[in-house]
């Protein structure tokens, strides 16, 4: 079976030193299997999303040298998708309306304990729908990793697929995409360790094959906080790319000699995909990148 990763970044901000780990990442490993790299816009909550950033982040891969195979996808195009799974799930009992508020299922120990599975509710407008879950998955293998655990209040919760305020919850979105995008490996940051047992439980219940997963140490600022768009981390330079470049393939456990420093950047990236290796990566998955060039 041949190769297909993606990188499919949230447009709530420019790409960062975090996500320039989990593109490159992603890109050389799909690059070093001969696969393909797509690149998939996760415009799914427009709230938190920045006016420009989906044009920004591309104009940022383009400048890193980073060119993906077919495409751009945006999940805002494709409700469809989305909807016609969750009707499927809603006429087959698999899915309910739920009208639980965050605060009740707080107040009530934090996890959702099923309290409107049985209620057959219908839609109000102002309703949730969550997936009974018949699937739990409590570990799952990473290619970096190894056996991680996913706990048990977490692998066992009916979770939500469609938020009350009507957006589609980023677990469906992601798995139903990488399935009609044909999808074989998903490589992304350690952030997104936790969700991936709920990710393999979709697979399960569209009784799909899963991807294997690698997750990336996660970039983590001078306060200790994971850099996130959100928490305001700089953008990385489209205009001088290289040193930025360089820091984040050190990230990755890169060792670069001089020679490859003075080559230019579709030269460096060539070089990464030719050398790259798992074993190369870190075992850690949060580090607190050192910037050599003053990349941030
Ligand atoms: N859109 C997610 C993010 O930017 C990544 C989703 C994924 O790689 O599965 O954090």
């Amino acid at each position: 079976m041949s190769y297909i990763g993606r990188f499919a970044p949230s447009p709530s901000g420019p790409l960062h030193f975090g996500s320039l780990v989990a593109a490159l990442g992603s890109y050389f490993q799909a690059k070093a299997k001969n696969g393909k790299w797509l690149v998939r816009i996760e415009d799914l909550d427009p709230p938190r999303e920045m006016p420009g950033a989906s044009e920004l982040i591309l104009k940022t891969l383009e400048a890193y040298q980073l060119h993906w195979d077919g495409d751009v996808v945006y999940q805002s195009q494709r409700h469809d998708l989305y909807q016609s799974q969750i009707d499927t799930w809603l006429k087959s009992g698999q899915a309910y309306y739920c009208q639980c508020t965050r605060k009740q299922i707080k107040d009530s120990g934090g996890f959702y304990t099923g309290t409107c599975r049985d209620r057959h509710l219908s839609d109000s407008g102002n309703n949730a729908i969550r997936l009974k879950m018949t699937a739990p998955v409590y570990q799952f293998d990473d290619q970096k990793h190894g056996l991680l655990e996913i706990p048990a209040s977490l692998a066992d919760e009916d979770f939500i697929i469609k938020r009350r305020d009507g957006l589609y919850a980023y677990n469906l979105a992601v798995v139903l995409d990488d399935i009609e995008q044909g999808v074989t490996e998903v490589v992304r940051g350690a952030d997104l360790i936790e969700p991936t047992g709920r990710q393999i439980s979709l697979y399960k219940m569209l009784s799909k094959q899963p991807v294997s997963y690698l997750h990336l140490p996660l970039a983590l600022g001078d306060n200790g906080q994971k850099l996130s768009k959100q928490n305001h981390a700089p953008a990385i330079d489209n205009s001088n790319p290289k040193p930025a470049l360089l820091d984040a393939m050190r990230f990755l456990g890169f060792e670069i000699a001089k020679d490859i420093e003075q080559l230019d950047i579709s030269e460096i990236i060539a070089w990464g995909v030719k050398t790259w290796q798992l074993q190369q990566l870190p075992d850690s998955t949060e580090i607190t990148p050192r910037f050599s060039n003053s990349s941030l």
